[in-house]
């Protein structure tokens, strides 16, 4: 069967604009399903003849900041199951932030490889977060435009050696 990858970020960092990148019309079927979770989402991948199953999550979306490292771990750690491998996406305009090295954090304590996603990297203004992330443990990040389609081939050179 197909390597299924999760894609795991703060909110806004472009995580379903990613998804829906990747995915084009190819979204699967459970998606349709009643009672599958708004949180998560799943659709059919492919970049240059890689396939792959692809998960989109709003885990870390909760209003109420109180919750959110039970959150993480109910709704994300039960999706990182079975995972093959992690696209962390963050925007690379912002750089990174306290929820960002939170999830960094929880990430490194979990088997899944990991690649480091660096959106919104879109001519020259992503440069700095990109420097700014190797700080994070993960490797040099795929600097992408998921909304401009940009990147898609250096994401592609991450992925296949791992799934
Ligand atoms: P999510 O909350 O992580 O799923 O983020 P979304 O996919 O909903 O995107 C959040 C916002 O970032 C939206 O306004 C997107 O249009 C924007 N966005 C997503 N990808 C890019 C990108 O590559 N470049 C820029 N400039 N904006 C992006
Ligand atoms: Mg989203």
């Amino acid at each position: 069967s197909k390597p299924t990858v999760i894609i795991i970020g703060r909110p806004n960092v472009g995580k379903s604009t990613l998804f829906n990148r990747l995915v084009g019309k190819r979204l699967a079927l459970v998606d349709d399903q009643p009672g599958v979770t708004r949180d998560r989402r799943f659709g059919d991948a492919e970049i240059a003849g890689l396939e792959f199953q692809v998960v989109d999550t709003a885990g870390w979306e909760d209003e109420d900041p109180a919750s959110l490292p039970g959150r993480m771990r109910m709704q994300t750690e039960v999706s990182l199951e079975g995972a093959d491998a992690a696209m962390f996406v963050f925007d690379a305009r912002v750089g990174l932030t306290p929820l960002d090295e939170e999830i960094a954090r929880w990430l490194r304590g979990q088997a899944v490889p990991v690649v480091l996603v660096a959106n919104k990297a879109e001519g020259k203004q992503g440069d700095a977060g990109i420097y700014e992330s190797f700080s994070l443990g993960f490797g040099e990040p795929a600097g992408i435009s998921a909304e401009h389609g940009e990147g898609i081939g250096d994401l592609f050179e991450r992925l296949w050696p791992i799934i």
